[in-house]
């Protein structure tokens, strides 16, 4: 439903925060967040408000400057805590959002379980996190895993995975909405643009087949294949 992004040097903790709660319009029933920390992905998620999410974090240590988040509005699985958002692999290698729904995730997840990986959520989100997982274990890099699983699903999706061990954030759409918001130090990937709007009002709309890779000092626009695309920013205007 809701999705917020963040790259850059400052805490993401709290930019995922705020954006999640300046979401809250959109309606949800679960909330969650992923920071790159020292060591790896750190997940934290639950149903229910972002105020339950920020009181079971409160005194839990999610110091990063990279991380995704997201607010639930459940079409495959009940709110309950293990189909909030983000998903991983299991290892925590890799964390996604997702909004959408994938049509051919239950052919996706049979064949992933066929091959061992282990699936501990009912939601269609998860097959996107075991793909990308099947394809690092074939040896692709982060971004052509990234996007070789993104070929592979059908439905609608807007998309934003983090990898462990790097300050970059992949994102993909089809059907559903995905902005990036630019700042001097610092990047926004989100659903919506009041998501970061007190942070910027520097607007990159993404279209249907976009692929976006940000790190801390730049954004590359490609189409699924890997051919650049040009994108440019925008002021926006809005009245919250
Ligand atoms: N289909 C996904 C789920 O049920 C995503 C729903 C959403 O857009 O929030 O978890």
């Amino acid at each position: 439903c809701g999705i917020i992004g963040h790259v850059g040097d400052g805490d993401a903790l709290e930019t995922l925060l705020t954006g999640l709660e300046n979401l809250e319009y959109r309606g949800y029933d679960s909330a969650g967040v992923a920071v790159q920390n020292g060591s790896g992905i750190d997940v934290q998620k639950r149903s229910g408000k972002v105020d339950d999410l920020k009181a079971s974090i409160d005194g839990v240590s999610l110091d990063g400057a990279v991380g995704i988040g997201h607010t639930r509005w459940s079409t495959h699985g009940p709110p309950t805590d293990e189909n909030a958002h983000p998903h991983t692999d299991g290892t925590e290698d890799v964390a996604v959002v997702h909004n959408g729904i994938i049509e051919n995730y239950a052919e996706l997840k049979a064949s992933l379980q066929e091959q061992g990986y282990e699936f501990t959520s009912d939601t269609d989100t998860e097959v996107i996190p075991h793909l990308i997982q099947s394809h690092l274990d074939a040896g692709l890099s982060n971004e052509t895993a990234f996007r070789r699983a993104v070929d592979e699903l059908e439905g609608s999706y807007a998309v934003t995975a983090m990898f462990s061990g790097e300050h970059v954030l992949y994102a993909a759409r089809k059907g559903s909405p995905l902005v990036v918001g630019v700042r001097d130090d610092q990047f926004f990937l989100a659903s919506d643009v009041p998501a970061f709007l007190e942070y910027t009002d520097t607007v990159v709309f993404l279209e249907d087949g976009d692929v976006v890779v940000v790190d801390k000092e730049e954004i590359e626009f490609t189409d699924l294949d890997g051919n650049p695309l040009v994108r440019e920013p925008e002021t926006v205007e809005w009245d919250p």
